[in-house]
């Protein structure tokens, strides 16, 4: 089965008496292995789609269904327990623990999946290792750089090992030169297997993706296979 379908689903927002169609009716599959950036304008319903996706959030509308679980209707509390599983998050701004280790920060989500102490340190040592910072596991994130502190979201994101890495904006706090590094690295995780859905507004980046997907007033404008995917190896 697709790791993401969505069937029709559509989000309204009630603001006092006004209602906001976020997103009007989007239809949308999404196979293991696949690498695909979500563009389009502000307002064009992008952290929307991605809550939704991220199960963050659930759909006015329409049906979601996340490696064969149908989450449309599931609690908060099962729609937490399923994003814990299923889904590795990496943020623009990083939302590192500032007082933990670069190990303690990568290892939290295994606390939560309920691994011994010495288990997690072992697995968070591996992950900082697969993104190319062993050497760091001991700094705090103000102890490291920009480009650093994403490697560090990104092994955490990693560690559960997740049905899909969702990124939002993963290089809009960095220079370009180490946004190109980060994507080379998503690259790397896209040949390893891993499914890959990112959320950014620069062409530039969107172009590492092999997939992309325009939105425009709540629903896909166009969704494209990229046959010039941007690889700097
Ligand atoms: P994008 O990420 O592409 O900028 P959003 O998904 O944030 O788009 O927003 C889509 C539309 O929904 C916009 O009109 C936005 O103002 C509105 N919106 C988003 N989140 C909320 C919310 N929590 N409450 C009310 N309106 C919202
Ligand atoms: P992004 O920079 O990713 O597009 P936004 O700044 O649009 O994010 O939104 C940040 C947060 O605020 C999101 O959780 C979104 O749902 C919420 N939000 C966006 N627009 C509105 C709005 N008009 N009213 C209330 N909340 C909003």
């Amino acid at each position: 089965h697709p790791v993401i379908e969505t069937t029709d689903i559509s989000k309204v927002y009630r603001m006092g008496t006004e209602e906001i169609h976020a997103l009007q009716s989007v239809s949308i599959t999404i196979q293991r292995g696949e690498y695909v950036a979500f563009m389009g304008p502000s307002g064009s319903g992008k952290s929307t789609l991605m809550n939704i996706v991220g199960c963050l959030d659930t759909p006015s509308g329409g049906r979601y269904i996340l490696n064969g679980h149908d989450v449309s209707n599931m609690t908060d509390n099962q729609l937490a327990d399923v994003r814990n599983r299923e889904i590795g998050f990496v943020f623009q701004s990083f939302n590192l623990l500032p007082r933990a280790t670069a190990l303690d920060n990568v290892a939290l989500p295994l606390i939560y999946a309920g691994y011994g102490k010495s288990e997690r340190q072992e697995i968070a040592r591996e992950a900082l290792r697969s993104v190319g910072l062993a050497e760091r596991a001991l700094h705090k994130p103000n102890e490291l750089s920009g480009g650093q502190r994403q490697r560090v979201a990104i092994a955490r994101a990693l560690v559960n090992n997740p049905s899909i890495i969702l990124a939002d904006e993963p290089t809009g706090a960095l220079d370009t030169r180490t946004s190109h590094e980060i994507m080379d690295l998503f690259e790397a995780l896209y040949v390893k297997g891993n499914t890959i859905i990112m959320v950014t507004h620069e062409e530039d980046i969107a172009r590492y993706a092999h997939r992309i997907v325009r939105l425009r007033d709540g629903l896909i404008e166009t969704d494209v296979i990229n046959h010039e995917v941007n690889t700097h190896h």
